[in-house]
């Protein structure tokens, strides 16, 4: 049956875009449709823009492979293409005896996932690598970094124009249904409102993206998991960043911990903390930032009252709830689900920017089964 064109990707964040290349390198006729006015204004607007070296992944899970694959793909496309990054190195810190245990396992876990160049600090080595740092062992791990978000996803989508992909903005996709005999009928909103068809479809839109493939009709809803929403705050310290690397805390059940990440000008944030809410909101709580000083004064006791400024926040695109085990990535494809040339991404949460590309290319491998 004819379509008006090959493949639609939904969605202009970062892991849209990495798709949109990967597929119109390939060969394919793409559309990238986006709702919002240009690229990368959700979550991939709103993260740490760590390059995450992929330690603390369940093993077998795909965070952990894929994440794994994508940073050395990262970092090999940022130095081919020029997108700022910088491999700064981070420390995972125990302030405790009892947290000094958990960082054998760490190591242990991330040995297994292919992680094999952390390093165990005493709490002196750590110091004389950080001097404002208070701990009582650390890991060391030469392989994370940061990266300009922004940069990749205008090299990205550079990549995918100039092999022929084009990317319209103020299109969200409303609906559509799976045709009898293969492809999809879409309808879009915005200005242009408009119906296309396409035999691919990739839904790459973030946070909601459970309800969107719910408006297909012909999705089975067993393939389509529930969508829960885990903000974080971020805060910004005035003044120089007492630390040349990343810290992080012990990790916590819904996210890293209370982490200090620093960007490509030298400014330090605090962040991203765990907040359950249900529905999207980016405005950040000031007050929030009281715990952050009691979380980061347990690695950093030098911290001064008052130096904490509100930054910004992110949501994070849960499918799985508060009291559950935290979920892998869901990339969904015809073997999942049954319907040919579709496949979903859901729960595309950290560390799907360090995983675009890898993420990339086992969507296209997912279309090929079925
Ligand atoms: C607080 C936080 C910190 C993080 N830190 C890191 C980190 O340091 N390192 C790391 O590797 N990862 C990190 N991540 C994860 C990373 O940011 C995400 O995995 C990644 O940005 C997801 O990209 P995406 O393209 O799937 O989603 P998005 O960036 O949200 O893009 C989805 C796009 O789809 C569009 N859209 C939605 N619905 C429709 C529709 N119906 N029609 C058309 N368009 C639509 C949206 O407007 C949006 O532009 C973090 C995430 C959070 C929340």
């Amino acid at each position: 049956m004819n379509t008006d064109i090959d493949c639609i990707v939904v969605g202009a964040g970062v892991v849209g875009l990495a798709i949109a290349r990967q597929l119109s390198l390939s060969g394919r006729e793409v559309m990238v449709v986006e709702a919002m006015e240009g690229i990368g204004t959700g979550t991939s607007a709103r993260n740490s823009e760590v390059i995450h070296a992929g330690i603390y992944y369940p093993a077998g899970s795909l965070k952990a492979k894929l994440c794994v694959q994508g940073r050395h793909m990262l970092y090999d496309y940022c130095a081919a293409r020029g997108v700022a990054h910088k491999r700064i190195g981070k420390l995972i810190v125990a302030t405790t005896e009892q947290e000094s245990v958990h960082l054998e396992g760490i190591r242990e876990k991330a040995r297994i996932n292919g992680v094999d160049d952390l390093e165990v600090l005493t709490a002196a080595q750590a110091k004389s690598l950080e001097p404002a740092l208070s701990c009582t062992s650390a890991l060391l791990s030469p392989s994370t970094g940061i990266i300009d978000s922004h940069g990749l996803m205008l090299a990205y989508q550079g990549d995918a124009e100039n092999a022929g992909a084009q990317c319209v903005f103020h299109t969200p996709l409303l609906s559509g249904t799976v045709r009898t005999h293969g492809g999809f009928d879409l309808t879009f909103g915005g200005a242009d409102a408009m119906q296309l068809s396409c035999n691919v479809l990739i839904n790459a839109s973030g946070l909601h993206a459970p309800t969107l493939a719910r408006r297909i009709a012909g999705i089975p809803s067993q393939a389509i998991p529930n969508e829960y929403l885990c903000k974080g705050s971020y805060f910004t310290l005035q003044g120089r960043a007492p630390f040349t690397r990343l810290i992080y805390p012990i990790p916590q059940h819904a996210g890293l911990g209370v982490h200090l990440t620093l960007d490509l000008g030298g400014q330090a944030k605090f962040g991203p903390d765990t907040e359950w809410i249900d529905h999207v909101d980016y405005d950040i709580d000031p007050s929030r930032c009281e715990g952050f000083y009691e979380a980061v004064r347990t690695y950093w006791p030098g911290m001064r009252d008052g130096t904490l400024s509100p930054g910004y926040t992110g949501i994070r695109p849960k499918i799985s709830g508060p009291h559950e085990p935290a979920a892998d990535f869901m990339i969904s494809g015809p073997a999942h689900h049954g319907v040919p040339g579709l496949v979903n991404l859901f729960g595309i949460e950290s560390p799907g920017l360090t995983s675009s590309l890898a993420i990339a290319q086992e969507t296209l491998l997912r279309l090929q089964q079925d």
